[in-house]
């Protein structure tokens, strides 16, 4: 085993910058669709960030938060959760059902509701810990068979499910196959979105976020753009 170099760190200013230029071109986007730029969120993807660029992120203000592990955000967040006021901790990587009571103590919203026993663990976690569950349902909109998500044609039962279960469903989170234009994809997120009168539609990466507000997100996820590459590990999914 060889020692593994230090990370590169974006400098502070260099992250404030960034932000910066990445909520004009959310701004833009909205614009250029006639959507009002307030009904864009920016989730700044902090996943396997060192912990001098979220700080850099939040002394510029940034509030809104992905991670894709639960581990790994109790280490980044727990002590944190405290001093930051306004601060929303969104959970975009898989869960599995063991980590329900986890996810819900930390996360202010679970982004990757994609099944029944996961809704189930859920809903008991928030009973337990009196807190109401707010939760995205992901839909793998490629039906591709290596990733998460529910098939579209299941969503609405799974909606249904959930809200039965007593989770507050806000909306639907996807994740477009990587060699395919998303458009469609975003298209097919709206349309299902819309049948079942939910608002939230978190969609759209630093590769394509533009595209999203265009078809409707509420909600993009942006870390390599904000942060720079990752050199950690990630959701495999995501390669
Ligand atoms: C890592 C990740 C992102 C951010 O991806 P970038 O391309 O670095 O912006 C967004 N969504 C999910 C679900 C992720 O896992």
């Amino acid at each position: 085993m060889t020692p593994s170099s230090p990370e590169p760190v974006l400098s502070s200013s260099a992250v404030a910058v960034r932000l910066e230029t990445i909520q004009r071109r959310i701004a833009a986007a909205c614009r250029a669709s006639g959507r009002a730029v307030d009904g864009v969120t920016l989730t700044a993807v902090s996943k396997t960030q060192p912990p001098e660029a979220i700080a850099a992120a939040l002394a510029a203000g940034q509030r809104v938060f992905g991670e894709n592990r639960v581990q790994e955000a109790q280490g980044r967040w727990n002590d944190r959760r405290e001093g930051v006021s306004g601060l929303e901790l969104r959970l975009i990587g898989p869960l599995q059902s063991n980590k329900a009571a986890d996810a819900v103590a930390l996360f202010d919203v679970i982004e990757t509701l994609d099944r029944p026993k996961l809704a189930d663990a859920l809903a008991t976690a928030g009973a337990r810990a009196g807190k109401p569950v707010r939760v995205l349902i992901q839909v793998n909109t490629g039906a591709e068979p290596q990733k998460a998500g529910v098939l579209p044609g299941d969503a609405g039962q799974l909606i249904e499910y959930a809200r039965t279960a007593g989770l507050v469903v806000e909306g639907l989170m996807c994740i477009p196959p990587a060699d395919e234009a998303p458009g469609p994809h975003f298209a097919l997120l709206r349309k299902i979105a819309r049948r079942h009168g939910l608002e939230t539609l978190s969609m759209g990466m630093s590769g394509d976020f533009e595209t999203a507000i265009r078809f409707g997100a509420t909600h993009v996820r942006v870390g390599s753009s904000l942060f720079g590459e990752r050199k950690g590990p990630e959701t495999p999914s995501m390669d």
